[in-house]
């Protein structure tokens, strides 16, 4: 796995596509609160696949405030959003999690045998023995710009995502946006584009200044070209994207020719297809039994910030403790006939698998 600040490219291949994944528990949500229920279901030996329609893991602390302190972390006076993140994957790495990233979860079918599958937009299956939605605010959709024909070129040249960026080797990209995501991936893809534009409606960026400092030093070197004060009005093409019109705020238009547009403004959350699955929903959360936070469903929980019930605090700390009971539960569903004995890691340690 590869960090460079935010943003992390996951080399490894973690899933085979089209294949059928199988699994103890599927956790819907690589947010803090999924990742640690890794950690608390690898004590009891049961195997957990993550499936998180981000490109990268961490939820909200990666997407939305990944470079601020948190103070409320039990042992940590404090720490940073990522590190806590990069420290929670660290925490998870004996029980050799699995990852689909990328993907939206769509479906949750219950089989005859209790068991389910798990589908996603992209056709990825996950067949479990329990459904742990870890699911957060829901899923983060783009923000989309207001220009014609929009959807026509969506996945056929407009991306609102990089999911990899080897796929824009040696491409024409134009990039819009004047936040984080819209800085640092014109930095990140000034080396890799054949030809890279970026396009802001301001004079100014709201990302880190000295994002915004490299993007201005790209643009004097050549490797990038900065159009201010303009906006992406227009798009054309045929059986994929071919241009787009760059038009400045006095009216004047440039057409570029383009392989990629990536309008990049920010993603909002939408509890999205989680509301379809049967549970009882109370407006935008899940209701639990706070005895194990299973939900109406008999094996489906929800823990995290999508799950509701009287005090509930959305807080990463309660999510920890929800994982833990969920988890627990979860044994028992798993293994019907055992009995386990709870043991502290001090006197157990961590047993990998
Ligand atoms: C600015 C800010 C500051 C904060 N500061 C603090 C703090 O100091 N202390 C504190 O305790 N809390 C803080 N919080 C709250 C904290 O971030 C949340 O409580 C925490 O992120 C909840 O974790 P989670 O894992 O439940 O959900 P999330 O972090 O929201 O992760 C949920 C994940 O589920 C994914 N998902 C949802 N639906 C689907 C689907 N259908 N298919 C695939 N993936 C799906 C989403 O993409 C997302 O990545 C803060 C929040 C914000 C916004």
């Amino acid at each position: 796995m590869v960090f460079i600040g935010k943003l992390i490219f996951l080399r490894v291949q973690f899933v085979v596509m089209s294949k059928t994944i199988h699994t103890d528990i599927c956790i819907i949500g690589a947010g803090p609160v999924g990742l640690f229920a890794i950690f608390e279901a690898g004590l009891l030996k049961l195997r957990c696949h993550l499936i998180d329609y981000l490109p990268q893991v961490g939820g909200q602390l990666s997407e939305i405030y990944p470079k601020k302190p948190i103070y409320d972390i039990p042992g940590y006076p404090i720490v940073g959003a990522q590190e806590l993140v990069d420290n929670l994957m660290k925490q998870a790495e004996p029980f050799n999690p699995t990852f689909t990233l990328g993907e939206r979860v769509e479906t949750v079918d219950k089989q005859e045998d209790g068991s389910f599958i798990v589908t996603t937009h992209l056709g990825t299956t996950v067949a479990c023995k329990v459904v742990a939605i870890a699911g957060g605010l829901g899923c983060f959709e783009p923000r989309k710009p207001a220009i014609a024909n929009l959807e026509a070129f969506e996945n056929k040249g407009i991306d609102y995502m990089v999911l990899d960026p080897e796929k824009f080797r040696d491409k024409k990209v134009v990039i819009s946006g004047g936040g984080d995501s819209a800085l640092d991936w014109s930095i990140f893809l000034a080396d890799v584009a054949k030809e890279l534009h970026l396009v802001h409606r301001g004079e100014t960026f709201r990302g880190a200044p000295d994002s915004a400092d490299k993007v201005k030093k790209l643009d004097e070197e050549g490797k990038l070209k900065l159009h201010l004060k303009a906006n992406v009005t227009e798009i054309s093409g045929d059986e994929t994207l071919k241009s787009v019109v760059v038009e400045t705020l006095e009216g004047e238009k440039t057409t570029v020719e383009v392989d990629y547009f990536l309008p990049l403004f920010g993603l909002s959350p939408k509890l999205g297809p989680i509301a379809n699955w049967g549970l009882n929903v109370d407006k935008i959360a899940i209701e639990v039994d706070t005895k194990d936070y299973s939900t109406n469903v008999p094996g489906i929980f929800a823990i995290g910030d999508i799950n509701t019930y009287e005090n509930k605090l959305k807080l990463i700390l309660c999510g920890f403790h929800e994982a833990a009971l969920m988890a627990h539960a979860a044994y028992k569903i798993i293994f019907p006939n055992k009995k386990y004995t709870m043991k502290y890691t001090t006197v157990n340690g961590i047993e990998s698998f």
